[in-house]
């Protein structure tokens, strides 16, 4: 259970995942009565500034909450959903749920962070998406600024054209994007440049070794020049020591996200960080 966060624990095990057995078509439909039944959960790890350690802004993480199983990690399901269209309504699910807890904070009074959500690849092309957001922020012009969007470099380059051509869309409308695990697929300098795309999400994989491995040290280094020159902002994930944030506070890196700083968790604890935040 490597990837399993805290309270966590595999469901089922790798090779499981990889073959096309009746289990998968199982978990498949026990997931979509999950979402029908609300199992789904979100949790939020912090995303803070290099400089202070001050929150800044959110990542929603989605959880099964299975009645019998217990909470399930995203990659225990989400490869699954995407190999149908359960992953629409997942991801429909999450990009509703978080705009109704950005609500109800704003009704509590906390001062709000920006969200990102996380976007899979068959759905970052879809004109659906940008019609989801356009719907929910229509009445509520303060929320746009509040959301943001999250897909990974890989699925980025699988529609290239469509999804550049979205995102650009949903940067009109207000609502900004992220470059997810940057690095560890192909990613066409071309693209980037055409993107309205504000932050470069450095892959977790190279801040693992930064402090040790001299190439990992080097591409991380790399990335956040490359970051600098085209006036985008970076976030390094997987940050878990003081020495991975010193050095990173050293290369320019804008914002940092890991468990030495903050776990992802539930939308209560949130709320009780961000309440003592404020008073900093
Ligand atoms: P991601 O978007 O790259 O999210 C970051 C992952 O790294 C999260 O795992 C987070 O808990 C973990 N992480 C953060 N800091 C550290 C650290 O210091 N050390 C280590 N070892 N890990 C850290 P999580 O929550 O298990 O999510 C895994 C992936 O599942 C996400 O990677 C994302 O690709 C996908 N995912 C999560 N939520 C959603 C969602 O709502 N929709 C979609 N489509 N995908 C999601
Ligand atoms: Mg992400
Ligand atoms: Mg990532
Ligand atoms: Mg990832």
């Amino acid at each position: 259970a490597k990837n399993a966060g805290k309270g966590c624990y595999r469901f089922w095990n790798d090779d499981f995942l990889k073959e096309s057995t009746p289990d998968r078509m199982m978990i498949e439909s026990l997931l979509r009565e999950g979402i029908r039944q609300n199992q789904l959960v979100l949790h939020y790890q912090p995303i803070v500034e290099a400089s202070t350690g001050k929150i800044r802004s959110l990542e929603a993480l989605v959880r099964w909450n299975h009645p019998v199983k217990g909470m399930i990690p995203p990659d225990d399901f989400i490869p699954i959903a995407e190999e149908t269209s359960l992953i629409l309504q997942l991801d429909e699910w999450v990009i509703h749920e978080v705009v109704r807890q950005q609500s109800e904070w704003k009704r509590q009074g906390i001062n709000l962070c920006p969200v990102s959500i996380n976007i899979s690849a068959s759905h970052i092309s879809l004109p659906s998406l940008l019609h989801t957001f356009e719907t929910l922020v229509k009445g509520k012009p303060y929320l746009a600024n509040f959301l943001q969007v999250e897909v990974t470099e890989t699925a980025m380059m699988m529609d290239p054209d469509n999804a550049t051509l979205i995102l650009n869309q949903l940067f009109n409308i207000g609502v900004s994007s992220s470059i997810d695990d940057f690095g560890s697929g192909y990613t066409s300098l071309g693209y980037l440049k055409k993107l309205n795309a504000d932050v470069l999400k450095i892959d977790r994989s190279f801040i693992d070794g930064i402090t040790t491995d001299s190439f990992d040290h080097d591409v991380a280094k790399a990335i956040i020049a490359l970051a600098v020159s085209m006036s985008m902002k970076v976030v390094a994930e997987g940050v878990e020591n003081k020495e991975q944030w010193k050095m990173l506070k050293e290369f320019g890196c804008d914002y940092l996200q890991g468990y030495y700083f903050h776990r992802p968790m539930s939308s209560d604890k949130v709320y009780e960080l961000l309440e003592r935040h404020e008073s900093v």
